[in-house]
């Protein structure tokens, strides 16, 4: 490491390049890179992982891409087996984020760098940095479109006609999921002012995250829960008018319940968002079902992050536009933030099908 140093010195870049840059320096040409994925069950991680392996792969490098099932076990275990195999960096989209310290440890000693992958790493020192899109950001985005939906905001933010009030009901994500906090506190952030002037009202009374939070984003949990807020709080001809769903396929089991509940007889649903653009949501808001969603383009976040692999790999400095709002609890997480895009009816076509992230006879 001390040659490499010296070689960076000359190009002006030593004083960047941290003890495992260093370490990485040199190595890079055909270095395994690990990729731990949470699961298949949501078409994301699957684009993701597939999106990286093909883009790390173009750069030369060869790849162990492995999915959990969100089982922590099975994660732990694929990253163990990852570090003996002698990978060069981890890329992590952790199930739980304080689950991995004996994993991380070890790629210290063995001086491996880690990169989380969309979701924060929390309570260790050993990430050394973070790809993801502005989480507090998306949580904006869902309430703002749970507004325009409602009619209390206009589509281009100005103040609607619609002075309701409406009886919404709230909805996070897993609790050992970094970002789910960040979804609901931006989401609240924008929300609050008009729960607060009476403009919507959670008529169940649940607002704190703890108790609105999904488990493992699990649908059928959401599905659970909906069906028990329509039988304890919406009867007697009360009616839900609006939800705040942080993820497509908690969306999907909203719709579920509202269905079974009655709603959506006359082709009328409550306004529901979500996020992710999957497959399935996206059709539902074709017909009309789901109000909304938040697009990522998961092919913009595998290209940075297989580019802060390779500079890493490369004893260079990689990219970063956020050094802090990602406070693990140990360090503050220098991260590559990108943005995220509102979708609903009017725009789906714009922003899917001309992307090219969809083709269009996926969406019949
Ligand atoms: C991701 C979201 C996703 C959720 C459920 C979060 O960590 O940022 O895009 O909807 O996990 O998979």
């Amino acid at each position: 490491a001390a040659t490499l140093v010296t070689t960076m010195a000359a190009c002006g870049d030593a004083e960047k390049t941290t003890d495992k840059e260093a370490a990485g320096g040199g190595s890079a040409a055909g270095a395994l890179i690990g990729i731990t994925m949470p699961t298949k069950s949501s078409e994301r991680w699957i684009h993701d992982g597939d999106n990286l392996k093909s883009q790390l792969e173009g750069l030369g490098y060869k790849v162990d891409l492995q999915y959990a099932e969100n089982d922590i076990p099975t994660q732990t275990q694929q990253l163990d087996s990852q570090i003996t195999k002698g990978a060069k960096l981890l890329i992590i989209a952790s199930i739980d984020g304080t689950t991995l310290s004996s994993q991380l440890d070890n790629a210290e000693a063995a001086k491996i760098p880690v990169i989380a992958y969309d979701r924060l790493i929390r309570d260790s020192a050993t990430v050394d940095y973070y790809a993801t899109f502005d989480n507090f950001k998306v949580g904006v985005q869902q309430a703002t479109s749970l507004l325009t939906g409602l009619g209390v905001l206009k589509a281009d933010g100005s103040k609607g006609d619609a002075k309701g009030p409406f009886n919404i009901e709230l909805f996070a994500g897993s609790p050992d999921d970094n970002n789910a906090t960040f979804f609901f506190n931006g989401a609240m952030s924008i929300l609050d002012p008009y729960i607060k002037d009476g403009t919507l009202v959670v008529k169940s009374g649940q607002k704190d995250f703890k108790t609105v939070s999904t488990l493992r984003w699990d649908p059928e949990t959401a599905q659970k829960r909906m069906e028990n807020l329509l039988t304890s709080t919406y009867k007697g001809g009360v009616k839900v008018n609006g939800i705040l769903s942080p993820y497509d396929g908690i969306s999907i089991g909203i719709l579920s319940a509202l269905k079974s509940g009655g709603y959506g007889t006359d082709g009328k649903y409550p306004i529901v968002t979500g996020q992710d653009a999957e497959l399935a949501s996206t059709k539902s808001i074709i017909k009309g079902e789901q109000y909304s969603t938040i697009y990522k383009d998961t092919r913009q976040l595998a290209k940075v992050t297989g580019e802060m692999a390779d500079a890493i790999l490369k004893g260079q400095t990689p990219t970063t536009n956020n050094t802090t709002d990602y406070d693990n609890g140990k360090k503050v997480v220098p991260a590559q933030l990108l943005q995220s895009v509102i979708v609903d009816k009017s725009n789906y076509q714009k922003e899917l099908v001309d992307s090219g992230y969809y083709k269009a006879d996926q969406l019949k």
